[in-house]
């Protein structure tokens, strides 16, 4: 171990996904209280920026429009804006006369890797194992892991620092009966996470069962469409939900994605958040409306001179059981919930779109544990400046990015929120106001009360941690 007792930074940053990336982007340059300038690290365990590399499908594009990139909501002069980098790389005329508000997943994730090539402190191939309180020293110690280029520990590493902020996302979410063929090298069932990699394989097997109704499924399901010869397609298409269900775009639905609903959300009581968050899965679970009608143009397309595309589209199918055919065969146990009917599929390929989970904070977190504030379901309580409730005797803050669903509601993963909560985050560490944030973000009043959800006072100086129950 090479501990190093080096000057200790004011924030350290665990993960290096769009959330810390915009953490990090706007508080290069920021003067910290006293002199000098913000002093931070990040850390990713990755070689370097990828952003779910599984999924950049040829013309997918992003669900939010491109000033919902790292720094524009909150910033729109930042150097780090998604039109700079267009100005680099001398492409803003294209772009103006290309009219696009929902720009192309690959190009955000170029955009994202041009950020992460310039703003200093990011640290790649290097995997943060466990983070501890210092009394002694008012510190939290971080240790990590440095990585080679094949994943293998190469040396082990200590550093310091004031405060946190954990933006280690998501990772990709196999059910249970699914998990033991997943796990399976020789047989081909993959999560959508690893799409991209497995595409050449999947299009070779004679028969394709995709799995789930979001949008990666539905995207999925469309790529493969696409590939496969009219009537020769042997495609299914299975969903849990009752139907293949849009996204909620309305304007006012949409306001379900601003720091005013945030606010409400946060100041309910835990066990009507609980109930909310699964009532409104259509506002992020869904599929959005273009991928529906383009499904559906090219199921058309195949009818135009006569016949049928060879497919099975069916929602309200769960996969009671799965197991393996000879070697190469997947049978898998399905059932109609409304029917109360059961049978039998067997493929030669299986996609699993069946989402993330936030990545559990168990091993990282288990040296805070003894100053951690839980809620009624063991989940760390944040309030309302993102920080985690920690014991008084921690003079530090740990800042959530991306993990406060149960606190702060269905936009915690949301592009669109990453630029504020950046900024509310650095309004609160640097004590003063470097990002001022408006008082109304949506035409909709949430709630007849208002006192309980206001916009937390500029800062100036730290309010007291707020102890939600
Ligand atoms: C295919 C796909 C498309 C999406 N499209 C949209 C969209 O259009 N609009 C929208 O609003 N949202 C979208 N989302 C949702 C969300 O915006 C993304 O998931 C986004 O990547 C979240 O960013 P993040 O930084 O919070 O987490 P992540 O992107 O998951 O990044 C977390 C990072 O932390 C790293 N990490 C984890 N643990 C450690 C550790 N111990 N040490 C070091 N590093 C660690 C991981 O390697 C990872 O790189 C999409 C999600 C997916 C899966």
């Amino acid at each position: 171990m090479t501990a190093q007792l080096d000057a200790p930074h004011d924030l350290v940053g665990i993960g290096i996904g769009p959330s810390n990336l915009s953490l990090a982007a706007l508080a290069h340059g920021l003067p910290r209280q006293g002199a000098g300038e913000l002093a931070t690290a990040f850390y990713e365990q990755r070689r370097d920026f990828r952003w779910h590399p599984g999924l950049l499908i040829e013309g997918a594009t992003l669900q939010v429009p491109f000033l919902a990139d790292l720094v524009t909501l909150a910033d729109p002069a930042s150097p780090w804006s998604f039109l700079s980098y267009l100005k680099h790389k001398e492409r803003l005329f294209p772009f103006y006369f290309a009219e696009q508000f929902h720009i192309h997943r690959a190009e955000y994730d170029s955009y994202c890797r041009w950020v992460a090539g310039r703003v200093p402190g990011l640290h790649f191939g290097h995997q943060v194992d466990a983070v501890r309180w210092n009394p002694e020293r008012d510190l939290f110690e971080v240790d990590f892991t440095q990585l080679d280029a094949t994943g293998e520990a190469e040396a082990l590493g200590r550093t310091h620092t004031r405060n946190l902020a954990l933006g280690i996302g998501t990772a990709p979410y196999v059910p249970e009966p699914l998990r033991p063929l997943a796990d399976a090298p020789t047989v081909p069932v993959i999560h959508s996470a690893d799409y991209l990699d497995n595409r050449r394989r999947i299009l070779g097997a004679e028969h394709v069962t995709v799995i789930g109704s979001g949008q990666s499924g539905a995207e999925i399901f469309l790529d493969l469409l696409r590939a496969r010869p009219a009537g020769r397609e042997r495609l299914t298409w299975l969903a849990r939900t009752p139907s293949f269900a849009p996204m909620e775009y309305s304007k006012l639905g949409l306001e379900h994605f601003t720091p005013d609903y945030t606010r409400y959300f946060h100041s309910l009581p835990e066990p009507v958040r609980d109930q909310l968050v699964p009532a409104q899965w259509q506002l992020h679970k869904g599929i959005d409306a273009d991928t529906i009608a383009a499904i559906h143009a090219e199921l058309y397309r195949r009818t135009l001179h006569g016949g049928w595309p060879d497919t099975v589209l069916t929602p309200g199918v769960s996969v009671r059981t799965a197991g393996r055919v000879a070697t190469t065969k997947v049978e898998l146990h399905l059932e109609h919930t409304e029917q109360g009917t059961r049978s039998r599929l067997t493929t030669d390929a299986v996609i699993l779109a069946t989402g993330y989970q936030e990545r559990p904070l168990g091993s990282l977190l288990a040296g805070l544990d003894p100053y951690l504030r839980k809620d009624s379901s063991g989940r760390p309580r944040i309030d309302d400046r993102y920080r985690m409730v920690l014991d008084p005797a921690v003079t530090g803050s740990v800042f959530v990015q991306n993990g406060e669903r149960h606190t702060h509601g269905v936009g915690a993963p949301d592009l669109g929120l990453a630029a504020w909560r950046s900024a509310a985050i650095l309004n609160t560490l640097t004590g003063k106001e470097p990002y001022p944030q408006p008082d109304r973000t949506a035409f909709t009043t949430f709630g007849l009360d208002q006192r309980e959800h206001t916009r937390p006072r500029p800062a100036g100086e730290l309010l007291p941690l707020v102890d939600h129950p």
